[in-house]
């Protein structure tokens, strides 16, 4: 906060936000001008706030020596505005520092995992949710988020699936751009929002085995066509920095990576932010057999593109001395200096510092925050399953039975990366207080854990935690059947902690871990109504239940108030709408399922050579990308085009008319998917190109249109090398998800 008397100092100035681009430069340039090498090096540098120098120096006194341009991992309010302070007041230039933070989805309340979120298909939603996280962090006084991470995953075994938008790129566009909105607003220096960070460039998600940190092979093709264009959407909406991946890119590290940082992030894609490593990922060029030692990472990532380097003070230990060998050039460093300059002076950084903590508490507590966070909820969960109506559950139940490890546990319920440690409403308590006259009992049944501890507590001498005896678990799964036995419904919650999805927690296998899936079938086994709760991070392997188990419904991880809004939807009070953001492996040797892969073969005659498992399974997913049912039902009618013959690029308007069938008001997803069948390269069978969820009260109707132009049905030619709409004739296909059935067709011609 600036003194009354500094404010209006300042109001005589031309502020940086509302200056032009030259301004800004011309600031950043006369800065620079006035920075010793080591002051330079600072602003290229991001401490961890609990990270000592490399000579035991505390952060105060690197910040007073203009030794650092950010801190990151503290959330430490009078922490923050203490070392901002000796920024701006201590250090020779005064230059404001920028606060880090992982703040992934909400900061005090707890919206829905992005994987969940992005399975309410209402980038809207999105935005808002964002929107308020960012007013959080911003009183906080956090400035900037490590989000939105925009990584297409195809391997649910990767656990950081959880952390983006899942498989598909059309709905991983909608929602980097969401995301950005949300927590940077219109433009950067939007007041109470902050900077973004897009990570993880790029194809992270790619990990070899889904083992997190391995090694990505993806060709040129596959980079452009469905890894970069969210990274794209995300630079589009003004996202002023993006974080250089860990792992090796087809063999050159990201974070070492010119062709990656240079060529195709700022000239092809027009980035004009800077580039901030992901954590020691500087480093991390020696660990990778790439560069020789530290001076040569350290060189390796400057000259690549990589512009602050995050926590490894590798840039503060060796740029110094290669400058002055006149190994590196100070244009290089310069430059680097000029775009984090030109970032901070575009937020008004120098202007406002400071976050406003005296706010944190109204802001915090804002009913409207927490409000917010189960309306998200209830649009991200999906149902997956409802034979014959099984729910919703009737509000005169008098006695139900809750049952599953993650039943009542309210650190599991917000899912990975909270910022607090805080925990939700459970699901025990939403139905408690959903079903106030019936008798509502619990038992966890048994327990799971991860079998290894996450690197940093092992770093700390933690193990992993203890898992039950087995003759614990079975006297748990005992005690949970007689439980059943005693209620007229079960609500069984399994799926993972919260732990178990999320960095550093890949897994080799899909299963139910722990005895959950015996407690399942235990339960069953009762005859009991069985309703399945999931809350996880990632498609887990649930085809015995989805035989055995008449209502399946997958929650994610639904944060704050995921217990209500769980409880919501299975009473009936909320028809559920989302749709998967992934297609649903029926087990781990499905992976990866994803639904736009190519076409395959057939010979002469149509016999159809197509891919599949052929001798033990069938090949299609267990639910497709874009399920999700509905207490009520939904038909599509009146599929039509503009026209059906058109110029490549010139567009094409797609009409459909849906209409609401059952006895209830509910949402539909309206998915259109296209095919390209011919062209310079092969095109995948089908690829969504639009969508759009819309509320109809029962009997209603509504036409709902989409433009199919260039955007939509370009891509990137392996063959030609570059962008096109090429003459072809496409396939549409409009409908309630990736296997919708209402098809017509267009031509596009030269
Ligand atoms: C993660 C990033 C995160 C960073 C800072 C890394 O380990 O990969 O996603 O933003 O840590 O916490």
């Amino acid at each position: 906060r600036l003194s009354p008397l500094a404010a209006a100092a300042c109001a005589c100035l031309l502020t940086a936000t509302t200056a032009g681009a030259d301004t800004v430069t011309q600031r950043a340039n006369a800065l620079i001008a006035r920075m010793t090498l080591e002051e330079k090096i600072g602003q290229l540098t991001q401490l961890g706030a609990e990270v000592p120098g490399p000579n035991k120096e505390t952060p105060d006194e690197l910040i007073r020596a203009g030794k650092a341009g950010s801190v990151l991992w503290t959330i430490d309010s009078d922490l923050i505005a203490r070392l901002q302070r000796v920024a701006v007041k201590e250090s020779r230039l005064g230059i404001p520092l920028l606060f880090g933070y992982d703040v992934i989805h909400g900061y005090k309340n707890v919206f829905p995992v992005p994987l969940g979120l992005a399975a309410s298909w209402d980038p809207a939603l999105v935005e808002r949710s964002q929107a308020i996280a960012a007013k959080e962090s911003s009183v906080a006084g956090i400035n900037w988020t490590f989000t939105p991470m925009v990584d297409i995953a195809r391997d649910a075994r990767w656990g950081r699936i959880v952390e983006g938008a899942g498989e598909d790129t059309f709905l991983g566009v909608a929602m980097a751009r969401a995301q950005v909105r949300g927590l940077q607003g219109p433009a950067l220096g939007t007041p109470e929002r902050v900077l973004t960070s897009v990570k993880h460039f790029a194809a992270y998600g790619a990990a070899d085995g889904g083992r997190d940190y391995d090694s990505v092979f993806v060709p040129e093709v596959t980079l452009r066509n469905v890894y970069f264009p969210p990274f794209q959407a995300a630079i589009d909406a003004g996202a002023g920095t993006v974080m250089s991946a860990y792992m090796t890119l087809n063999d050159v590290p990201a974070s070492g990576n010119a062709w990656l940082l240079r060529n195709v992030l700022r000239r092809e894609m027009g980035f004009k932010g800077f580039v901030i490593s992901d954590a020691f990922a500087v480093q991390s060029l020696e660990n990778h057999g790439f560069a020789a030692d530290n001076a040569d990472a350290a060189a390796r990532g400057l000259q690549a593109g990589v512009t602050m380097d995050m926590a490894s003070n590798s840039y503060m230990r060796q740029l110094p001395a290669l400058v002055k060998a006149g190994k590196l050039p100070m244009r290089v460093v310069d430059d680097a200096v000029r775009e984090v300059l030109t970032v901070k002076l575009r937020m008004g950084l120098f202007e406002q510092p400071y976050g406003a903590p005296e706010r944190k508490a109204a802001v915090f507590n804002d009913p409207a925050h927490r409000a917010a966070t189960r309306e998200a909820a209830q649009r991200s969960l999906v149902l997956l399953r409802n034979e014959g109506r099984a729910l919703p559950l009737a509000a005169s139940l008098k006695r139900i039975a809750v049952i599953g490890p993650l039943g009542d546990s309210g650190e599991d319920i917000l899912g990975s990366w909270t910022v607090e440690k805080t925990t939700g409403v459970t699901v025990l308590e939403g139905i408690k207080a959903r079903w106030p006259q019936a008798e509502v009992t619990f038992a966890r049944g048994g327990d799971m854990q991860r079998a290894y501890p996450l690197p940093w507590d092992a770093d700390q001498g933690k193990a992993a935690p203890a898992l039950m005896s087995a003759a614990e678990q079975q006297a748990e799964l005992a005690k949970a059947v007689a439980t059943a036995r005693q209620a007229e419904a079960v609500v069984m919650v399994l799926g993972e902690r919260a732990n178990m999805s999320g960095e550093a927690a890949s897994v080799a296998s899909l299963a139910l871990q722990g005895n959950q899936q015996a407690l399942l079938e235990a339960v069953v086994a009762t005859g009991k109504p069985v309703v399945l709760v999931l809350l996880n991070g990632r498609p887990l392997d649930i085809a015995w239940a989805s035989t055995h188990v008449p209502a399946i419904v997958e929650a994610w991880f639904p944060g704050s108030e995921g217990g209500h809004a769980v409880a919501d939807v299975l009473s009936g009070a909320v028809n559920p709408g989302g749709k998967l953001p992934v297609s649903w492996p029926r087990s781990t040797g499905h992976v990866p399922a994803y639904y736009n892969h190519n076409r395959t073969h057939a010979d002469e005659t149509g016999r159809n050579f197509t891919s599949r498992y052929s001798t033990d399974a069938p090949s299609s997913p267990l639910y497709p990308f874009g399920h999700g049912l509905s207490y009520t039902s939904f038909t599509y009618s009146g599929l039509t085009l503009d026209r059906t013959t058109a110029k490549a690029g010139a567009p094409v308007k797609v009409s459909v008319t849906v209409r609401n069938t059952g006895a209830v008001a509910g949402d539909e997803v309206v998915q259109l998917y296209t095919h390209q069948r011919s062209g310079s390269a092969a095109r995948p069978q089908r690829e969504l190109k639009g969508f759009q969820r819309v509320h109809l009260a029962p009997g209603a109707e509504q036409t709902v249109s989409f433009t199919l132009g260039r955007d939509e049905l370009k891509f990137w030619s392996p063959v030609t090398k570059a962008w096109g709409v090429e003459p072809a004739r496409f396939d549409v296909w409009v409908g309630g998800s990736s296997a919708a059935t209402a098809h017509t067709e267009f031509q596009l011609t030269r």
